[in-house]
């Protein structure tokens, strides 16, 4: 009797998934084709688990700033890759020989530089899925799981953020892709000016395009226009007012002028949170006059966004609803390890029209019914990175996220009155979200290349010292020191260790002309 066709074609499948008999390795210089052994990989996972929360439990042991010099580390390796295969006990072991002095620690609870970034014990599990699925998400099918889980975390985000729920959200690398994307929609939204077909160079018949933001907006828009072609002369850095905000009279200025030179207005973007001082340009206003001139309106709020969390912070949000576009990166102060920045538009058809090209061997006939973030984005393949956000969102869950950020916005109003109560010290701006800027004054001195040096040297003895690290920033012709609170494991006596660091300091150093 032979089977049936239906019987045969069940048979092939159950021979297909009968598994393959073969020895795996244990050690790749076994010489052995083919990777190390799962039970290997359970071997050195525990080896590394043990290392990282050994890591985790104090990394106060090391100096927060690295200590080497440039071209240092490099030195410090072999010119040519090994001929033999190695062990991964000699790769693991030289961790802390060869890589860990090299490190600057943004897990340290005194990492006030820049702008936090913690890797969260959720964020870090989930890195080691991500690694171990590797998902690339070029379409829909090539990855469900990861289109989806997209879609429904930054949509979950969003809404715990209180914005529209009509903004379609993806995931990007940074911030800087994200404006670049919000950037490169802007420029598709108005598909009579055919950049997208007939590109820019060599037309005579195309304006000036134009993108508008303060002076004190982050270098990632100018180098979005830089990679558009659109020219960095066309960014126009309008003036902010004695609070850091776009003035809004000097924007509405711009705009008209424009208009009346011939250029066409494209896009602003407005900050919420802006790098140096996480001050907070007028939104409402702004969304008034770009809805009046059809222009793009893109909020960066890559640091601060995540701070729409916390009900009695939303008001730094007010008009953010009438975006075209908005970032925010939970890779900063949402504890997720780099990289994850969110990007939400209200126009994904717009985004679509810009980036959508399907190769025929992509074709799929799933278009329709399937969404892939890849007809939305530059890049083709990508990274799983809605996982870690799915461990990070509900490990910590919505009221878990919003205690921390309160309480770094609490320790930095903390650190705001100490520095306010001390003399010869002075807040130089105020501290709207978990960032502080100041500088030492002795002596009432007023002159700035004076005031520079002595800050700079203070500024210098706390970052040499490894017990905290803090950077500055230029307001005006003012040099000010910027301590930037949103580690997760910051705690107060962190705080008040800098604290102490830098008076230390400012009486060390010298502050004569
Ligand atoms: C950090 C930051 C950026 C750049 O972020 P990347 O993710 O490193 O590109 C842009 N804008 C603001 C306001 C930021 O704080």
């Amino acid at each position: 009797m032979f089977p049936s066709c239906g019987e045969r074609f069940l048979q092939s499948i159950a021979d297909m998934t009968t598994p393959i008999d073969t020895e795996s390795p244990t050690a790749l210089h076994s010489s052995a084709p083919g990777d190390l052994s799962p039970e290997e990989f359970e071997r050195q996972a525990r080896v590394l688990a043990r290392w990282i929360a050994d890591y985790l439990a104090n990394p106060e042991r090391y100096p927060v700033l690295s200590r080497l010099g440039p071209g240092e580390f490099a030195r410090s390796l072999p010119v040519a890759m090994p001929a033999q295969a190695e062990s991964l006990d000699t790769i693991i072991g030289d961790l802390d020989r060869v890589i860990m002095p090299g490190v600057t620690h943004w897990n340290h609870p005194s990492f006030f530089a820049y702008f936090a970034n913690t890797a969260s014990v959720p964020g870090i599990l989930a890195e080691l899925v991500i690694a171990a699925l590797n998902q690339v998400g070029i379409l829909w099918r090539a990855s469900p799981a990861l289109s989806e889980l997209e879609v429904v975390t930054t949509a979950w985000l969003r809404d715990a953020m209180g914005l529209p729920a009509n903004w379609f959200g993806m995931i990007t690398d940074t911030a800087s892709v994200s404006t670049l994307q919000a950037l490169a929609a802007a420029r598709e939204r108005d598909p009579a000016l055919e950049i997208r077909h007939r590109g820019m160079a060599g037309r005579t018949d195309l304006p000036r395009l134009r993108v508008y933001c303060s002076e004190h907006a982050h270098s990632s828009i100018d180098k979005a226009v830089i990679t558009l072609g659109l020219g960095a002369e066309n960014v126009v850095r309008v003036p902010a007012d004695g609070q850091f905000r776009m003035r809004i009279d000097a924007l509405t200025a711009a705009v008209a002028a424009d208009r009346a030179a011939g250029f066409r207005p494209l896009a602003v973007v407005a900050t919420i949170g802006t790098t140096s001082t996480t001050s907070v340009d007028p939104v409402p206003a702004i969304a008034d006059l770009c809805e009046r001139e059809g222009i793009w309106l893109h909020v960066d709020a890559a640091y601060g966004g995540v701070l729409a969390m916390v009900p009695e912070h939303r008001v730094h949000f007010a008009g953010a609803e009438r975006a075209d576009s908005f970032v925010v990166n939970p890779h900063k102060w949402l504890f997720l390890p780099m990289d994850c920045s969110v990007f939400w538009t209200k126009h994904p058809a717009v985004l679509k029209r810009t980036f959508s090209l399907t190769p025929a061997y992509l074709e799929t006939g799933e278009q329709d019914v399937a969404l892939s973030q890849s007809d939305y984005s530059f890049q083709l393949g990508r990274r799983f990175r809605a996982l870690k956000l799915w461990f990070v969102l509900r490990a910590f869950g919505l009221e878990g996220l919003v205690e921390r950020l309160r309480a770094h916005c609490s320790l930095a109003v903390t650190l705001k009155g100490w520095i306010t109560a001390e003399p010869g010290w002075e807040v130089v701006a105020p501290v709207p979200m978990s960032v502080v800027c100041f500088r030492h004054r002795p002596g009432g001195i007023v002159d700035e290349a004076v005031l520079q040096r002595h800050n700079t040297a203070i500024l210098d003895w706390v970052n040499a010292s490894g017990k905290a690290f803090l950077s500055h920033t230029k307001l005006g012709d003012r040099y000010v020191l910027r301590v930037a609170i949103g580690n997760l494991r910051t705690q107060e006596a962190h705080v008040a260790q800098a604290w102490m660091l830098l008076r230390e300091a400012a009486a060390l150093a010298d502050a004569s002309p």
